[in-house]
């Protein structure tokens, strides 16, 4: 945030420097032209600080890691927020992404990678924001800045259908002893390590991606698989014989992640977001995708 802040400072004092300049002598037309361009540049750029970002030509006032290119760095293997049709990487993420590239005059390209590489390609500069259903957590806030958040997400505990887990506090029981599967990294990592395994309460095993987890559950080698709600139900209605416990584990909030090192970017994406939330598109984009029950 100063960065923009001592951005746009710089940008009105030049401009208040250039309206207080004396006319200049005949012989520096072409400067003064130029002069006159810039200085109403930097004036639309302090007015557009104050109004919209869509009337923000901002790509000048942020860099990117390819020029006018938004890269999002994500892990394809979460419906409905990002997966493969076809060869091509969709869901509620990418077009939330797309609609933001959009507002600020850049083209989307979707980088695929381990959910675990996410917050690292973001944070070194190799991507410049990260999508992938991501929960805003204090551990991921101290490597990368958030935006405001655009959607809830649930984790849930799958089971088989003759399960003997019937609540979630079954699994905090005294005396559990249950092998959960989980996504690597994720927030049902971090949560099951430390209420369940650190507890003494049961082992954790850890997979590569949500997919690998519940095939685990098919094939009896975890007894449930805690993950987020809406991939959970992707997974339940692909595969027989599973099911939602009806108790939630937790309720979190997605948001997308920036660099800490690009305040300019964090800044016109939040804001582009915030629009999109205002104006109902996200809202828009997850109903094609996610039906209310
Ligand atoms: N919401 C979870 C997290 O942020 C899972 C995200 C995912 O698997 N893509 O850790």
């Amino acid at each position: 945030m100063k960065k923009w802040i001592a951005f746009l400072m710089t940008a009105m004092m030049v401009a208040a420097a250039m309206a207080c300049a004396p006319a200049s002598d005949s012989s520096s037309k072409a400067e003064e032209s130029s002069a006159a361009q810039e200085s109403s540049a930097v004036e639309e750029s302090a007015a557009s600080e104050e109004s919209s970002v869509s009337e923000n030509e901002g790509a000048s006032e942020f860099t990117t890691a390819t020029e006018g290119v938004l890269t999002m760095a994500t892990n394809a293997e979460f419906p409905p927020y990002e997966y493969y049709e076809g060869d091509t990487v969709t869901g509620i993420d990418v077009e939330i992404a797309q609609a933001i590239a959009d507002k600020l005059g850049l083209t989307l390209q979707v980088e695929d990678m381990e959910f675990d590489s996410v917050i690292s390609a973001v944070k070194g500069g190799k991507a410049d924001i990260g999508m992938a259903g991501m929960t805003v957590t204090d551990e991921r806030l101290e490597e990368v800045n958030f935006t405001e958040s655009y959607a809830t997400g649930v984790q849930v505990i799958i089971v088989t259908e003759d399960s003997d887990i019937t609540s979630a506090d079954d699994l905090f029981a005294e005396g559990a002893n249950h092998t959960i599967g989980v996504q690597l990294t994720t927030t049902g990592d971090i949560y099951t390590t430390e209420d369940i395994e650190a507890a003494g309460l049961g082992t954790i095993d850890r997979y590569n991606k949500g997919a690998d987890a519940v095939m685990a559950l098919k094939n009896g080698k975890v007894d449930c698989v805690v993950i987020d709600n809406e991939p959970a139900k992707a997974f339940v209605a692909a595969n027989e014989g599973l099911k939602i416990l009806e108790t939630e584990y937790v309720t979190e909030d997605y948001a997308i992640a920036v660099s800490k090192d690009n305040d300019a970017l964090h800044a016109a994406v939040d804001a582009a977001l915030q629009e999109l939330i205002a104006d109902g598109t996200v809202q828009s984009i997850i109903d094609k995708y996610i039906t209310a029950e």
